[in-house]
């Protein structure tokens, strides 16, 4: 962040360095469903970014001390994969990879029923297979996606999504380049259908309203992307309710015979 560069990462006609315009999302694809030993998974590709989510649970937590008696604990661990990044990242966690692990936990469990069901653990599992500026909120947006892929009881889907500043102006979702050199990253979760904000970041600096900007910014596409979520899911489930029907087929073919 704040880098000094000669790039320019706006032209004249508010164009951004990768094309896109102030307001817009980098192209985004969701698929739910993409593991079959998780209870739940979703892949995402957001720009650049891969990302692999896995959900297990509500299982007992372990260790017990761990349990709680009144509500699930929800476990995060967000992973970069070694040839995520130009550079081999080195396996293994970081303070930073740590940190991430920590709020998409929070940010989760703030949708997730965790009363449902005392003394369990809720398992989420993050893999970054490619990385390009705005990991933790892909990260987030497909965690979200694995978990109700597994059933588990949300009052809603969260959606991370960042908006920052670039040489003066606020703009949606950053780029590498923009994340390098521009001026502030603001990552956010949002729960779409409320507009209630349950992650908060910002590297960098700036003002009062450029902040109050970029969070309508972010707000504005999240609904974009809670689109997507869905979209995912209701393929999801509609190859579910096919392969059900052929089960069912094949059962009464069975039952026939006899
Ligand atoms: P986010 O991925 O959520 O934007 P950061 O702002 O910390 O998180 O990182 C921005 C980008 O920097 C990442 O998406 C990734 O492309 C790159 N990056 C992060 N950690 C490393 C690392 N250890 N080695 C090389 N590149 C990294």
């Amino acid at each position: 962040m704040s880098m000094k560069t000669d790039i320019k990462l706006i032209d004249d006609k508010g164009v951004r360095i990768d094309g896109r315009k102030p307001d817009q999302l980098r192209p985004i694809k969701i698929e739910a469903g993409v593991l079959k030993r998780a209870d739940g998974s979703a892949y995402l590709e957001w720009g650049k970014n891969k990302v692999l989510a896995a959900v297990y649970g509500p299982r007992e937590a372990h260790p017990r001390h761990l349990q709680d008696s009144a509500k699930a604990i929800v476990q995060c661990r967000y992973n970069m994969a070694p040839f995520s990044v130009g550079d081999r990242k080195r396996p293994g966690p970081d303070r930073r990879s740590v940190e991430i692990s920590k709020i998409i936990s929070e940010a989760l469990e703030s949708v997730i029923l965790t009363e449902l069901f005392p003394r369990s653990s809720i398992d989420v599992f993050i893999e970054v297979l490619q990385a390009n500026a705005g990991t933790r909120c892909a990260g987030l947006t497909a965690a979200s996606v694995a978990l109700a892929d597994a059933g588990i009881p949300m009052k809603d889907l969260v959606v991370g999504c960042a908006a920052g500043k670039v040489e003066g102006t606020v703009v949606l979702d950053l780029g590498k380049e923009e994340d390098n050199f521009g001026q502030a990253d603001v990552p956010l979760a949002i729960i779409p259908r409320t507009g209630e904000i349950v992650l908060l970041q910002m590297d960098g600096d700036m003002t009062r309203e450029e902040l109050f900007n970029a969070i309508d910014m972010a707000k504005d596409a999240s609904l974009r992307i809670y689109e997507l979520q869905k979209e995912a899911l209701r393929r999801r489930y509609a190859i579910v309710a096919e392969e059900e029907k052929e089960e069912i087929a094949s059962m009464e073919e069975i039952k026939e015979e006899e």
